[in-house]
């Protein structure tokens, strides 16, 4: 097609100009047809002219004789009458003309046109000798009456070559015009067919166009692995949704689906079987959900649904468990069968929000809630656990820039030997002050570190810090003085961590014994081989292991009895120790051959509670709060007042 077009195109230059030539061509024709057919009224002047002399001096009295000088003029000028006709004549003929003529053999014309003339002058030169009495009328009327029947031949013998010629010229001119007219008559056609095929093409490529701009859009809007509509559409779907149930005052629900654990399948089995599961569970989806509502691929393992509009609320919930229970079924993946749970989040429409932009942040929300509470359920909107949710974070945010900042800083509790009051320890706490000057409390920010992972960072901060200000106190004269650390159990899932630990007390030429590596009760160290390593190697390495907040968490036994740990901790929530609790505690630490610290000591009875209990060692308000290392007194002797 395209060939075709561009050959039409590169021809038409060519062909606009034979057009032009054979149209010059035509015209050229009509006026030498024309021109043809003034020879024959030259000859047709020249009999007139001829008959005129032959009146004037064929009447039985010639004029010329009766009344010379008038009479001779009158002739003379019929003579000169009849000489202008071959004059013209040949000052018609062309050197084409004559080329013509001699082709068609009727170059006669001329020397008849010639024989003419010179007749002609023979008159006139007849008629001026007798005017000046050289010759006789007698010897002029016979050269005139000669010189009447040369020109009389001539008129008949000028006509048959005239009119061969203008003839043979017609002839020519007629086939001129009738091919011309093929010519262009084919050309007209020729072109019409071109500007035909142009605007089929043009139509043609019209149509192509507009199909492939279809095939775009519907690709803009479709999701290419699950065929489902993509999230290009679903700002749009939202908002239809939204106009249809604010015409009906009713609602409608927008939840948000993300597999759990997606990631995992798609790492151990391969992205090929990952999409497949997506396929699978987009199909799903699809089908558990009603005629009337919409789901979109969001992204990833993520969906989107919309639902249509509802008058209960309780008919979201039935929707939603509909497709965690969908999704929930087996789904057999390479010949293996695979489980796959969704955590859902639900915003409603008008009561979460009331634009497609809140509406989907708080249905994401949600799903994050319903992430937190432990997957594989649908949560609704909540607007304080949305801030708790922002809050976490904004908090997350925070944290990024917080060490660079400098926002971090150290305190530092005294651990006090109960039977004396002698400062033996300090455990070191970490403050935070964010750029807004707000002190976040690490109770709130270390858990969020903790998901986040930002506590590998915060915590080799606190061990460089902590131990550099051991060092310090040792170098004061303190040599005993122990330096307790928190550290996170997540920081213990870190292979590197004992050898970090190593390698800062190796930096500080300090005794690992000074060093007590608090751990927070939680069964997840037992379960974790490499945090069961880091603790070995800890332990091994010198450093001592301090059960942290004991009675408050999951209390396995078995911890005490396959973990390293030298020293229990007693929570502060069993305060004051006047229960059984703390002094089972202290019997069985004792019992396990481990020290005791007893934490959130505020009141002296409290105190001698625990020392008639032996409880070794202590914290609390009651001797101080956590200070900076400048106020912290290494040497300081409590009055025990026992
Ligand atoms: P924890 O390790 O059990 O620390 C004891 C908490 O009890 C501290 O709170 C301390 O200020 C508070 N406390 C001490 N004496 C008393 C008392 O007599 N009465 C009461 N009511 N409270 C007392 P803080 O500093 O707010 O720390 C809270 C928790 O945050 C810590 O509990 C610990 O689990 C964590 N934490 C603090 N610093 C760090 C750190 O550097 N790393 C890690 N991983 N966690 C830390
Ligand atoms: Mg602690
Ligand atoms: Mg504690």
């Amino acid at each position: 097609m395209n060939s075709k077009s561009s050959g039409i195109r590169k021809a038409l230059p060519f062909l606009t100009l034979i057009f032009l030539l054979f149209s010059v061509l035509l015209i050229w024709s009509f006026f030498t047809l024309n021109h043809s057919n003034y020879f024959h009224q030259l000859n047709v002047r020249h009999f007139k002219y001829v008959s005129d002399l032959h009146s004037l001096i064929s009447t039985p009295k010639p004029a010329l004789f009766s009344q010379p000088p008038q009479a001779t003029d009158t002739i003379r000028n019929a003579i000169i009458n009849i000489r202008q006709q071959p004059l013209e004549c040949l000052e018609k003929i062309g050197p084409i003309d004559r080329i013509l003529m001699t082709f068609i053999n009727t170059d006669n014309i001329i020397s008849i046109c010639q024989k003419d003339i010179v007749s002609a002058n023979q008159a006139l030169e007849a008629i001026t000798h007798f005017e000046a009495g050289v010759i006789d009328e007698a010897s002029l009327q016979e050269q005139l009456i000669e010189t009447l029947r040369i020109f009389s031949h001539n008129s008949i013998e000028f006509e048959a070559p005239v009119e061969k010629t203008v003839n043979f010229i017609a002839d020519i001119i007629i086939s001129l015009i009738v091919s011309s007219c093929i010519i262009l008559l084919l050309f007209t056609m020729y072109l019409s067919r071109a500007v035909s095929l142009v605007l089929t093409n043009r139509e043609a490529a019209m149509k192509a166009l507009a199909e492939s701009e279809e095939r775009n859009k519907s690709l803009a809007y479709k999701d290419t692995l699950t065929g489902l509509p993509n999230r290009n559409l679903l700002e749009h779907t939202i908002n239809a949704a939204i106009a249809k149930s604010s015409r009906n005052e009713t609602q409608f629900a927008v939840m948000f689906i993300d597999l759990d654990q997606f990631k995992d399948i798609n790492d151990t089995l391969g992205h090929s079987v990952g999409d497949k599961l997506l396929i699978e569970m987009a199909r799903r989806i699809a089908h558990t959900l009603r005629e009337c509502d919409s789901v979109v691929r969001f992204g990833g393992d993520e969906f989107v649904a919309v639902t249509d509009c509802f008058d209960a609320v309780e008919t979201i919930d039935v929707i939603a468990s509909r497709v965690i229970d969908a999704i929930n079924k087996p789904v057999k993946l390479v010949q293996i069968e695979t489980f796959i749970t969704a955590s859902i989040g639900v915003a409603c429409y008008p009561d979460n929000g009331t634009d497609a932009t809140a509406l989907l942040k708080h249905a994401d929300t949600a799903m994050y809630q319903a992430k937190s509470a432990g997957k594989n359920q649908f949560q609704p909107y909540d607007k304080n656990s949305a801030n708790r949710q922002n809050r976490k974070l904004s908090i997350v945010q925070q944290l990024h820039h917080a060490i660079a900042n400098d926002e971090f800083s150290l305190v530092y509790q005294p651990v006090v030997r109960l039977a004396d009051g002698k400062t033996v320890g300090s455990e070191a706490l970490i403050r935070w002050t964010n750029m807004n000057n707000e002190s976040i409390r690490p109770d709130e920010f270390i858990p969020i570190a903790e998901n986040s992972g930002q506590i590998i960072e915060i915590g080799d901060w606190v061990l460089q810090q902590a131990c550099a200000q051991c060092k310090r106190w040792h170098q004061q004269g303190a040599t005993d003085h122990t330096m307790a650390i928190n550290v996170s159990s997540h920081q213990l899932k870190d292979v590197g961590f004992a050898k970090r630990v190593a390698t800062i007390l190796q930096q500080y030429a300090l005794p690992a014994k000074c060093i007590h590596i608090e751990i927070t009760e939680n069964i997840a160290i037992t379960e974790d081989k490499v945090c069961v390593a880091n603790l070995h190697e800890l332990s091994e390495l010198g450093a001592l292991l301090l059960l942290d907040d004991f009675g408050t968490g999951y209390s396995c036994l078995s911890y005490l009895k396959d973990l390293p740990f030298d020293i229990l901790k007693i929570d502060k929530s069993f305060m004051p120790a006047n229960n059984t609790i703390a002094a089972t505690i202290i019997a069985m630490g004792h019992e396990l051959h481990m020290e005791i610290i007893a934490e959130g000591i505020e009141t002296s009875m409290c105190h001698q509670y625990l020392n008639n209990l032996h409880c070794q060692y202590g914290q609390g308000y009651l001797f101080q709060k956590p200070v900076s290392a400048s106020e912290f007194d290494v040497f300081k002797q409590f009055s025990v007042g026992l």
